[in-house]
């Protein structure tokens, strides 16, 4: 008789976004008329920029004819690509980053969640808290935590390392030394960002303790401000200690289209077996589940008219988080992020638990966020609202917000 991987079982009830959209439905159907404005979801709206179709086009093109077409492509992906990538995310920022180094995968979700198979499963892990879902799931799923314990609100074995408005949202390093960190800057949800020198501090401890930080990259497109890393390779040492996943979804709009990669060091050696030759088996190796047209629609980012053309995009969204931003401090909430990252992370009012607040916004004025109690036990009391509406209707939702 076969048997099922129990640790699944320690998962919690409904996913976040499944209980929000539960919500929504039970109260667009008592109120059909309603108009509802979703500031809630971490997916982007803008179409795919100009540079970025043509590329698409032309690479279909070239399937269609008997010199052009593809099959399975590189296990590591097309050199096009991950040469682009050397040059203009590593080179161009000063990293020693080889493309050999490069691997890319049909997004970070996937990465993220898939990293931890190289790693035994008496690791202990550390992770932000709040904290993007997907590390501290898939590491409950392969075994690595105890069971859900509801008097912290977090997972027994795990290291939570809180992210509050009192440490600006960056987590201390932790007393009890963790093998595998995971760390996400600018980061979903708060929005934070990292200076430099404090993510030095990080690569220093990991070197010092033998550690490996597991940093997500995924909004660094979003960056506005002088000295903070786009890379951890832009700090001394991170070759020795740390894997970077990287996203094109909210810097290119590839939600839809699925393009990610990661960066694995050929010194990130463990007890004489090179994580890189770990990272070479992994699932779907052989397709590494990129298709031939999006690694070249990958390419066309890194074109001249694609930077342009994605400037302006990330610019638009940075121009709603600005909306959301002074509208809120007009309305007298209390905001973080929302400056180097598209998400603004709020307090909410009246000591409000983060459901009680959601319920409120759609009931009185018909505005979907996020709990940031789904995030986290430390997101409890905070709320998250997303920069990826369209002008209009986060202007209108600003509006509204100021009338609760
Ligand atoms: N990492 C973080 C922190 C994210 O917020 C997201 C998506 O919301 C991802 C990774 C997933 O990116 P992708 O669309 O490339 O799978």
């Amino acid at each position: 008789m076969y048997t099922i991987n129990e640790n699944y079982l320690k998962l919690q009830g409904s996913y976040l976004f499944s209980e929000i959209a539960k919500r929504v439905a039970a109260y667009k159907q008592a109120h059909p008329e309603a108009d509802v404005i979703r500031l809630g979801i971490g997916d982007v709206t803008q179409p795919i920029a100009p540079a970025i179709v043509q590329a698409l086009h032309r690479a279909v093109d070239e399937m269609g004819t008997r010199e052009g077409f593809r099959g399975y492509g590189p296990e590591q992906g097309y050199d096009f690509l991950r040469q682009a990538i050397v040059k203009n995310d590593y080179q161009a920022r000063g990293c020693d980053i080889s493309p050999e180094e490069i691997f890319i995968s049909d997004g970070a979700k996937c990465d993220v969640g898939n990293i931890q198979e190289i790693f035994g499963t008496d690791n202990t892990v550390a992770v932000c808290d709040p904290v993007y879902p997907v590390y501290v799931d898939t590491n409950v799923m392969a075994g690595r935590t105890g069971q859900f314990n509801p008097a912290t609100g977090g997972f027994d074995k795990l290291i939570y390392m809180p992210c509050t408005a009192e440490n600006g949202f960056s987590p201390q390093l932790p007393k009890q030394t963790p093998d595998l960190i995971y760390l996400c800057f600018p980061n979903n949800p708060t929005g934070a960002a990292i200076q430099k020198d404090a993510l030095q501090a990080w690569v220093d401890y990991a070197n010092k303790n033998g550690s490996v930080i597991l940093y997500d990259a995924a909004y660094e497109a979003y960056i506005s401000e002088e000295g903070i890393p786009h890379s951890i390779y832009e700090c001394q040492g991170a070759r020795g200690c740390a894997i970077e996943m990287h996203s094109f979804s909210k810097n290119a709009g590839f939600t839809g289209l699925r393009l990610g990669y990661t960066v694995i060091p050929k010194d990130l050696v463990c007890n004489g077996t090179s994580l890189h030759s770990l990272w070479e088996r992994r699932h779907g190796t052989r397709y590494n589940g990129a298709p031939y047209i999006v690694q070249r629609a990958g390419e066309a980012v890194y074109s001249p008219e694609g930077k342009a053309q994605l400037r302006e995009q990330v610019a638009y969204y940075m121009e709603n988080a600005r909306l959301i931003r002074e509208g809120l401090a007009q309305a007298g909430f209390t905001a973080y992020g929302g400056v180097n990252a598209p998400y603004i992370w709020l307090k909410t009012p009246d000591k409000m638990t983060s459901w009680a607040f959601f319920d409120r916004l759609l009931h009185e004025v018909q505005v979907v966020g996020t709990p940031g109690s789904g995030f986290g036990a430390s997101g409890e009391g905070y709320f998250r609202l997303t920069a990826f509406g369209t002008h209009e209707n986060t202007r209108e939702a600003l509006q509204r917000i100021q009338k609760l």
